[in-house]
């Protein structure tokens, strides 16, 4: 094998696949999905060439209309898959979810068109082409161009599947009607095609077997993944060569050609002729991959030698090469070339070579960067179940939230770097019928639900309390028929969440009435609003029975009058940026409460012991009682808390609140029951259940967002000063929040700590630059995350403790520079991750961790590497 620019050095494949044959002796066909496009419901049939079985679109896709192909359209050179059609006059995206794919597999995806007048408008012409996209997913894959209403057009691609299925779109872009004439999903071995991955897929350009123009189309079973090798010659300076003798077994290459299509190959006719080939690019800035297939067919005499060097573009890419006898050999492109109108290559006979060159195979694709971000699985699974529990039609089809412009309608989304999330989901009058699907559980961020005026039953159920970023609950207009949970008034109790109801009796066939856990006498109407934070801390030294006897207006209510719903339900989710708690003042006597007397105790900081508390109303909390802290630091830290209250991330630690009473200073935080990174690493969390590679860079990226959210502040930066494991706190699910931002130049901003210059950061974490300077920037917490980083990857401190004192850097390079990464990496992560992940993190870690700091990335940056780290990531199946 040669590779045309670099050595693949550190690709690592880790694992094959298995690949069996059937006892026939026909490849397996395991995985494979032959859909015919506009064939009735249910039918299927077998393909007279390749034996495959083909069947009916209609469990895949809810939408569009069946056609044939015009009768005069229908010839024999038609193959069976083009005969008919479906075809997508409504919508502007319609979708197919093909399944079942295996996650972190990759797959060959080929999409087939023929117009064949089937509406009888005879479009498809030269000069008014039918125009539509195609997306993989999220992401656009091509833009499909018929005009030629005989021509068979066909599509493929070479993409990782990163869920349990593959979407393939048809995106209406106002050049005429969609439609689809097959479509094919077949597996290949993770070793193949290793430019695509998780964060590249691979379009097919070209794929041409040099044969004389009498060989047969090559495809499955002859290639077992069912590619389309398509016999080319360039009419008369090339002469066809080819042999029936065996191939060697080509399995474990990364192409695989199969034998057949090794078996012919051309030369120049003339024979002191170079072998040219050339294409046209689509665009300069199409980025292109090649791949040359080559085997020795013509057996050499002891004086007979084939030897040439490629050249591209003018360029000598391989030089004095001979094919391999009788076995499969390839010079591929490692890296996409791009910037030229046109490729063309040259293959030319050395001086000392007796024959001319040869070549048996060329591919060519170009690059689909998957820049797009799918919405989180979990949420997708979520709306997927609700979709099918209610029979949702709409435009609910394909990704629910990307891209932007085809989310799903009554659906809104939060977009990051690393995922988009359902914040919003509208189904007001929807017409849902029958129970609150459990699938609505499972939207962990979302933030406003409205399920009014629908015909929904039965309880209401507890779970809704435990969707912890919910903060607007419109069930106003259902038919239930039993009391709200507790929890969920209690939730609601707290201000934290909103919630309304009524009974609308009038709406459902049979009589009900909404229970409180008071029973209540007339109709109600029970709005629950939010209430500041400075209620809620007022509730907490409030006995429960003061509450109980005299509600907060704005609390539940059971005399509030109809005409106080003057939110208008449909704009509920505006108002999230109102519903966010300032951070308020707590008296010490509260924290008592909070803290049941400060029983139990969390951790212990630099700056004071962490206590466990307990807001009225389930919320969980944190409160970290400062010790030796001076007065004036506690007001530059409630200053600066007033700041960072316009702060608000997903991976930054709510502040709640602090106390400034007399003697006794706090801070009161959301609780992260995870604990943090640091305990997992090396803490007894860890010792149980070590993090897996995967959970780990998700921690890393996530708590590399909150510090480049930090970076690029509101008005003016802010330096966390204190990056560690130990600041990376965890939520329930592994979410990974950024703690105590904010504190270090609280405390700085105190003359008396001005010279304390350990207080501002740990040791084993601090920018040497700063060391030297005393001057902070961003990039003094971008090398405390460098550490945080060869922490996460080796499991070790720092610093280790006795002799010599080795810090985690000193320890890591001199095994870099001997590329032993087993060496480096945690035992408990050893042949379990995609190595490749791991180099890039370990290459980002020592970046940021450059003694210059102009050398070091940004944050943003960062983010963006350990994005690609975790896509490496997840497409390894291990
Ligand atoms: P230093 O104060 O020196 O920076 P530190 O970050 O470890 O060190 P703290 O922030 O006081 O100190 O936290 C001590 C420990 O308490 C943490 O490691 C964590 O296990 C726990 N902890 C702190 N804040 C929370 C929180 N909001 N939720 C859950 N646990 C927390």
């Amino acid at each position: 094998m040669a590779m045309e620019f670099l050595s693949l050095g550190k690709v690592v494949i880790c694992c094959f696949l298995l690949w069996g044959f059937l006892v026939t002796g026909q490849p397996s066909t395991e995985g494979y999905i032959s859909i015919d496009c506009g064939i009735s419901s249910g039918y299927s049939y077998n393909d007279p060439n390749t034996k495959l079985e083909y069947i009916s679109d209609d469990q895949f896709i809810d939408t569009g209309i069946n056609y044939n192909i015009a009768g005069n359209y229908n010839t024999s050179a038609v193959i069976m898959q083009n005969r008919n059609l479906r075809s997508f006059p409504d919508g502007d995206r319609n979708c197919y979810t093909l399944k079942p794919v295996i996650p972190g597999r990759k797959y060959l995806l080929r999409a087939r068109f023929m117009y064949g007048n089937y509406d009888g408008n005879n479009s498809a012409k030269d000069d008014s082409p039918i125009l539509f996209d195609l997306h993989i997913g999220v992401n656009f894959w091509e833009k499909v161009n018929i005009s030629d209403a005989s021509g068979q057009y066909r599509y493929e691609a070479i993409t990782v599947a990163v869920a349990e299925f593959i979407q393939v779109c048809l995106i209406n872009t106002g050049g005429g009607t969609p439609f689809i004439s097959s479509l094919e999903v077949r597996p290949l071995k993770s070793n193949l095609y290793p430019a695509a991955n998780a964060s590249q897929s691979l379009v097919l350009a070209y794929r041409v077997n040099m044969a004389s123009d009498t060989t047969p189309v090559i495809r499955y079973p002859d290639d077992p993944y069912d590619r389309i090798w398509i016999p080319l010659i360039f009419t008369n300076s090339w002469t066809a060569i080819d042999t029936t003798k065996d191939i060697k077994d080509s399995k474990d290459d990364f192409f695989e050609a199969p034998a057949t299509v090794l078996q012919t190959a051309v030369v120049p006719t003339n024979s002191s002729s170079p072998l040219k080939f050339s294409w046209d690019s689509e665009d300069v800035n199409t980025e292109y991959y090649a791949f040359l297939h080559f085997c020795e067919i013509q057996e050499l005499t002891a004086s007979e030698k084939r030897e040439f060097n490629i050249y591209r573009n003018g360029d000598l890419r391989i030089g004095s090469y001979s094919p391999p006898y009788l076995s499969h050999d390839y010079v591929y492109s490692v890296s996409p070339m791009y910037g030229y109108a046109n490729y063309n290559y040259s293959l030319n006979a050395t001086a000392t070579s007796t024959l001319p060159p040869l070549i048996n195979a060329v591919e060519i694709y170009s690059l689909m960067l998957l820049t797009e971000n799918m919405t989180d699985l979990v949420d997708v699974e979520a709306i997927m179940g609700i979709r099918e529990e209610y029979q949702m039609k709409r435009n609910w089809m394909g990704d629910p939230c990307a891209p932007n412009k085809y989310a799903w309608d009554g659906v809104t989304c939060s977009y990051s770097a690393s995922a988009s999330r359902i914040t919003a989901l509208n189904l007001s009058s929807s017409g849902l019928t029958g129970h609150v699907s459990t699938s609505f559980s499972m939207l962990k961020a979302i933030k406003s639900l409205d399920l009014s005026y629908n015909k929904l039953n039965g309880t209401i159920p507890d779970f809704l309390a435990n969707l912890s970023s919910l903060q607007i609950l419109n069930l106003t207009g259902n038919c239930f028929t039993e009391p709200i949970p507790d929890v969920l008034l209690k939730r609601s109790a707290t201000g934290f969440l909103k919630l309304r109801i009524d009974n609308s009796t009038n709406k459902c066939d049979s009589p009900h009435v909404i229970t409180p856990k008071k029973k209540l006498t007339t109709p109600i109407i029970i709005i629950i609003s939010v209430v500041p934070v400075v209620l809620l801390a007022l509730a907490v030294v409030l006995s429960i029975m003061l509450i109980s006897k005299k509600r907060q207006p704005g609390l539940v209510s059971d005399a509030v009058s109809p005409h106080v719903e003057e939110v208008p339900v449909r704009n509920m989710d505006l108002e999230e940026d109102k519903l966010r708690p300032e951070s308020k003042e707590f008296t010490y006597l509260q924290l008592v409460n909070i803290t049941n007397n400060f029983t139990r105790v969390i951790g212990q900081g630099g700056f004071g012991t962490v206590y466990y508390g307990y807001l009225e109303g389930s919320i969980e909390v944190a409160v970290k009682l400062l010790s030796g802290w001076p007065s004036q630091g506690m007001k530059e830290f409630v200053a600066e808390t007033q700041n960072l209250r316009k702060v608000h991330h997903k991976n930054l630690v709510s502040l709640i609140g602090y106390c400034n009473d007399g003697e006794h200073m706090a801070l009161v935080y959301e609780y992260l029951p995870e604990g943090s990174l640091y305990d997992h690493l090396r803490g007894s969390t860890g010792l149980a259940r070590p993090l897996s590679w995967r959970e780990r860079l998700q921690i890393v990226l996530e708590a590399a967002q909150g510090l480049d959210y930090l970076h690029k502040g509101c008005n003016q930066p802010i330096i966390h000063r204190d990056v560690k494991t130990s600041n990376i706190l965890l939520g329930p699910h592994l979410e990974a929040k950024i703690a105590d931002f904010g504190l270090s130049k609280a405390v700085l901003s105190d003359a008396q700590y001005v010279s304390t210059v350990s207080l501002v950061g740990t040791l084993g974490y601090m920018d040497p630059e700063y060391h030297r300077t005393l001057k902070i920037s961003e990039k003094s917490d971008v090398y405390s995350f460098g550490v945080v980083l060869l922490e996460t990857i080796t499991g070790e401190p720092p610093i280790v403790q006795g002799a010599g004192k080795l810090h985690i850097l000193e320890r890591v390079k001199p095994m870099l520079n001997r590329g032993n990464i087993e060496e480096i990496v945690d035992r408990r992560l050893r042949g379990k991750c995609n190595v490749n992940s791991l180099w890039k993190v370990l290459e980002l870690a020592m970046m940021c961790t450059a003694e210059y700091s102009a050398q070091r990335p940004t944050m943003a940056d960062v983010v963006i590497h350990l994005k690609e780290s975790l896509t490496l990531e997840t497409s390894f199946v291990g």
